[in-house]
């Protein structure tokens, strides 16, 4: 009876720290077929039967508890080793663990990419991408930007091998491209990085961010330009603002139209951001001017549109009241975890 208690004990102590190996070893040493305790039950037959009872289901009862306490074993070590593994591999998807790294956000660029491109796309437009570097006919000549154009002077445009190629100075080059691929009606917007070749201050930067528009089918008016451009400006700024068309001019429209809102800082009342105006410049537009089409193979007696091209980062500092182009692009993270 000791014997049996001392190598119930005795076995446990080894299970205890025992790896994979071990405890297989430890298996065939205690239960295994000729293991110690498989060896005292085949020796019953010498016991009287009244021992023969007492030692066989003592026996017994140590054959179950190493069984599973070796099993129990074999449990915490498959945890063990998972856990492990999670610590070694440490999955981004699997928080439970401390992590160190706070959680990250959209730059403001991004976030009014995005903002406006969701307003654009509930108004039924589809969101189209362009190169960045052009040749000369699809930022100029196709759009109605003749030879000797000022626009095209060495001094706004990042000429690329001897003029031959050009980093595009506007997202209006894409117009150039969807009206090529696809025959009306079109609806789409073009968000997009673009290069000025100009030096950079508080309102200017070599490289900024676009969104253009064009929609073009039978009957498309300027009612339908005003309507469509209110309702952005209202759902992105608020729908209490005023919005007002002021004549202008571009080569690619025509009639061109600038767009002012109401200043969304003073309602109106005149502030330093408006210079006393009232009024805030947002984005310029226009119907497509037949040449265009002409460049493009649209019969321009058949189908009319508009056009329009949003500075990105110029409604991003009016949305978030940033007064300077180039906390934008530095890179700050104190400036950047504001948003
Ligand atoms: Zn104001």
């Amino acid at each position: 009876m000791n014997d049996i208690e001392q190598i119930v004990s005795e076995a446990s102590k080894k299970i205890k720290n025992a790896d994979n190996l071990t405890l297989n070893n430890l298996k065939t040493e205690y239960l295994g077929k000729s293991g110690v305790l498989t060896q005292i039950l085949k020796s019953l037959s010498q016991y009287s039967i009244e021992d023969k009872k007492r030692i066989g289901s003592q026996a017994n009862k140590a054959k179950s508890i190493i069984e599973s306490e070796i099993e129990n074993r074999k449990d915490s070590l498959k945890k063990i080793l998972l856990d492990e593994k999670m610590r070694n591999e440490r999955l981004d998807y699997f928080p439970s663990f401390y992590f160190p790294f706070p959680k990250g956000s959209f730059h403001p660029v991004v976030e009014t990419i995005r903002g406006i491109s969701a307003v654009f796309k509930s108004l039924g437009f589809l969101v189209a991408q362009g190169p960045e570097l052009e040749t000369d006919w699809y930022n100029f000549e196709a759009l109605n930007i003749p030879k000797n154009h000022p626009a095209k002077d060495l001094q706004d445009t990042f000429y690329i091998e001897g003029m031959k190629n050009l980093l595009r100075t506007h997202t209006s080059s894409v117009q150039i491209h969807v009206m090529e691929k696809h025959k009306p009606p079109v609806k789409v917007i073009v968000p997009g990085r673009v290069y000025r070749n100009e030096a950079s201050d508080a309102s200017h930067s070599s490289t900024f961010y676009q969104i253009e528009g064009l929609a073009v089918d039978e009957n498309v008016t300027f009612v339908d330009l005003k309507v469509t451009l209110t309702e952005f400006i209202h759902r992105f700024f608020g729908y209490k603002l005023n919005v007002r068309f002021r004549p202008s001019h571009f080569q690619f429209t025509e009639p061109s139209a600038e767009v002012d809102m109401q200043c969304p800082f003073c309602r109106g009342k005149g502030c330093k951001i408006c210079k006393n105006s009232g009024w805030i410049e947002t984005l310029g537009c226009g119907m497509v001017h037949p040449n265009v089409f002409k460049a493009v193979d649209y019969d321009y007696e058949k189908y009319t549109g508009y056009a329009f091209g949003i500075g990105v980062e110029r409604i991003t500092m009016l949305k978030y009241g940033i007064d300077d182009i180039r906390l934008l692009y530095e890179n700050d993270l104190r400036f950047l975890k504001q948003f």
